[in-house]
């Protein structure tokens, strides 16, 4: 009688038997539909050799999955009240590990270097909270940590953003800080109904492949990021206008015009229109002046 976790009837069943109540503060939306968990699955590239981290387990309707096709599953859960559940619904799989720890303070590092073994392919899988969607991507992906790749259900918006392209209305800071570390694509949309209890936006699984080399050469990561996030600061102006604004005091105007003209890019262009490697370009160029 093995029915899995993933289903509307066993969800509520594990739900009434703890008197669980959601937290929302906590994005608590559980997955209740085990074909878009295959869809998870089927994308996120595991096999019996993986290691595989996932963020908030919740009753483990995606623990048992990672279990079931992955080499060993490394759980981070924040609320306390699920790791009994978690004891209870993954009982039969030996090899799962709960840690009852906020991801954001975790030493993730260290967690893989003391669960995974030294060279193994390490994935994380998750239906993330989507009230800290973007500060746990962004977290794992700045501090490079030794993960291959990212299948992860966001907020569909955020999604978009993540695996923009140039020229269109989602392109932005967010999605060049993304695609400088990792390769990015919306693997598929999933209705509201896949959840418990519904959430109030749209949902997408992205996913995200760890790149072993930067895409563009740039002499300092920070400027390179602040010249990408100031080209987009108000996003109907020009890139003229936009760079005038943050280099205020250490360039003229007529200095920023030259230096854009130097790097053989139309200031009247907006942000949005840049691609990454021109973005490197122009953070390599402004960079000697400006550090
Ligand atoms: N994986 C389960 C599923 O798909 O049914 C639950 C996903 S639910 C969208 C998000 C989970 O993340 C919840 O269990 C929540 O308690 C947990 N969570 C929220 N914030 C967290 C944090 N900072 N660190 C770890 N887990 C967190």
């Amino acid at each position: 009688n093995h029915k899995y976790i993933a289903t509307p009837s066993r969800t509520k069943e594990i739900l009434a038997k703890y008197h669980f109540s959601f937290k929302k503060s906590l994005g608590q939306n559980f997955l209740i539909d085990s074909n878009i968990l295959s869809n998870i699955i089927r994308h996120a590239g595991i096999t019996k050799e993986t290691g595989v981290i996932e963020i908030g387990p919740g009753i483990g309707a995606l623990t048992e999955q990672l279990a079931i096709h992955g080499q060993k599953v490394l759980a981070f859960e924040i609320d306390q009240r699920l790791i009994p559940v978690l004891e209870d619904t993954l009982a039969s799989y030996n090899n799962v590990e709960i840690v009852h720890e906020d991801i954001l303070q975790a030493n993730v590092r260290n967690m893989i270097a003391t669960h995974f073994h030294p060279g193994q392919s390490v994935h994380l899988v998750a239906n993330l909270p989507y009230y800290i969607t973007t500060p746990i991507l962004m977290k794992l992906l700045r501090d490079k940590l030794p993960i291959d790749s990212f299948t992860v259900m966001i907020q569909k918006e955020v999604a978009e953003r993540m695996a923009a392209k140039p020229n269109s209305k989602s392109y932005g800071s967010l999605t060049l800080a993304v695609q400088y570390y990792t390769e990015a694509e919306v693997v598929m949309h999933v209705p509201k109904r896949a959840f418990m209890p519904q959430p109030n936006v749209d949902s997408s699984i992205l996913r995200l492949v760890r790149r072993t080399k930067a895409p563009v050469s740039v002499l300092d990561e920070d400027f390179f990021f602040a010249l990408i996030q100031a080209s987009f600061a108000q996003r109907r102006k020009t890139l003229r206008n936009n760079l005038s604004n943050y280099f205020n005091e250490r360039l003229t105007k007529e200095e920023i015009s030259l230096m854009l003209e130097q790097a053989g890019i139309d200031g009247g262009r907006r942000g949005e229109s840049l691609a990454m490697e021109e973005f490197a370009i122009l953070a390599n160029l402004f960079y000697p002046e400006c550090k």
